[in-house]
């Protein structure tokens, strides 16, 4: 418990300077599942690039912090110190308890941790026993709800009505949470949604009951997020290079409203159509916003002051993001804004032509 009420107070010193140096009313959250060499490469990164990474927030200045303090600033206008960042992992993998938590103790660094509570109960091998998890949380780790079975939250079943499996779903989630809260005694306020797949209806019953949904699409945190759809930057070792961290760990939120047309269920074969958004003046170069599917193709878009539309890709069946950046301003005699970009990503969770799930 030392080791928390000490993570409390950087915390809250961090706070007290930030209203002197550099003030920011935004923040990124960086999202890990494996830290191995030996799981797949898909949802790991190495312990190697894993201290690269530490060591580029620790040189660079980065203030790590809580992600249920940093969401609580955000949210009330409290200003966060210069460069907020949070560190989060999914599935409670035992790789992050032998190879992460290390590396983050010896720095005094919060992080997150979401559980999916059958996975413990079960004693897969993989992922770390409640009393690791409580060994955590001593520390200082904060454990978060990922549902109680790990299934794909959209997915209907077979013949079953809306409200049924809203109520399949609403239970998974309490479940999970519940475990969380009679092994670890806390109630868990942050959830991380399964496979980052979330829809109008999840996010009403993470909202009601009161907790933070986190996602798995791009994008940094601020005033205009929405906290049922919180983005992470996804690490993995395909995309783990220190170019594409420095770019991420760097960036602020695109400010971007009335969007229409995002985070939908859709299918094989509909026309993509397109997605359209306003975006809020701010420090960065509207005139150069582009868009990009997630395979990297730029996207046709059509802007009209601060209205802009985007032709969608061609959906695929599975998760389908596109990005949208855009440059922060040039500083007068510096450079030093030069790589900063404004980020905004949104996600479509599409079913095959038939009207079937992908396998996963
Ligand atoms: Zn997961």
């Amino acid at each position: 418990m030392r080791t928390h009420l000490y993570l409390r107070l950087v915390w809250i010193v961090a706070l007290v300077f930030s209203g002197e140096v550099g003030a920011d009313d935004y923040a990124r959250v960086l999202l890990y599942h494996n830290v191995s060499d030996s799981t797949p490469a898909l949802t790991s990164v190495t312990p190697e690039k894993f201290e690269q990474h530490l060591n580029y927030l620790e040189l660079e200045g980065f203030s790590v912090l809580p992600l249920t303090e940093l969401l609580h600033a955000i949210g009330s206008g409290i200003s966060l110190p210069d460069r907020s960042i949070a560190i989060s992992f999914d599935d409670a993998y035992l790789s992050v308890y032998e190879q992460a938590f290390p590396l983050l103790k010896s720095r005094g660094w919060p992080f997150s941790v979401f559980v999916s509570s059958d996975a413990v109960d079960f004693g897969y091998g993989s992922v770390m026993t409640w009393s690791e998890l409580a060994e955590l949380q001593d520390y200082g780790a904060e454990i978060g709800g990922h549902s109680a079975s790990h299934m794909h939250l959209l997915r209907h079943l077979d013949n079953e009505t809306e409200d049924e499996w809203r109520n399949r779903m609403a239970g998974d989630i309490d479940r999970g949470n519940n475990r969380i809260e009679e092994q670890l005694g806390i109630s868990p306020r942050l959830f991380a949604y399964p496979y980052g797949e979330h829809s109008e209806e999840t996010r009403d019953l993470v909202n009601k009951r009161g907790l933070y949904g986190l996602a798995q699409q791009s994008g940094a945190i601020g005033q205009l997020t929405d906290f049922a759809q919180i983005p992470r930057y996804p690490m993995a070792q395909s995309f783990a290079g220190m170019e594409r961290f420095a770019l991420v760990v760097n960036s602020r939120p695109l400010p971007v409203t009335e969007i229409d047309g995002g985070s939908l269920i859709r299918m094989v074969g509909e026309p993509s159509g397109e997605i359209s958004f306003s975006l809020l003046l701010g420090d960065y170069q509207i005139t150069q916003i582009a868009c990009f599917s997630s395979d990297g193709q730029q996207l046709r878009i059509k802007r009209t002051g601060a209205q802009v539309r985007v032709a969608l890709p061609d959906f695929v069946a599975g998760r389908n993001k596109i990005n949208c950046t855009a440059p922060a301003m040039p500083r007068l005699g510096s450079n030093s804004e030069s790589g900063v970009f404004y980020w905004f990503s949104e996600q479509w969770i599409v079913k095959h032509a038939n009207g079937d799930w992908v396998a996963e």
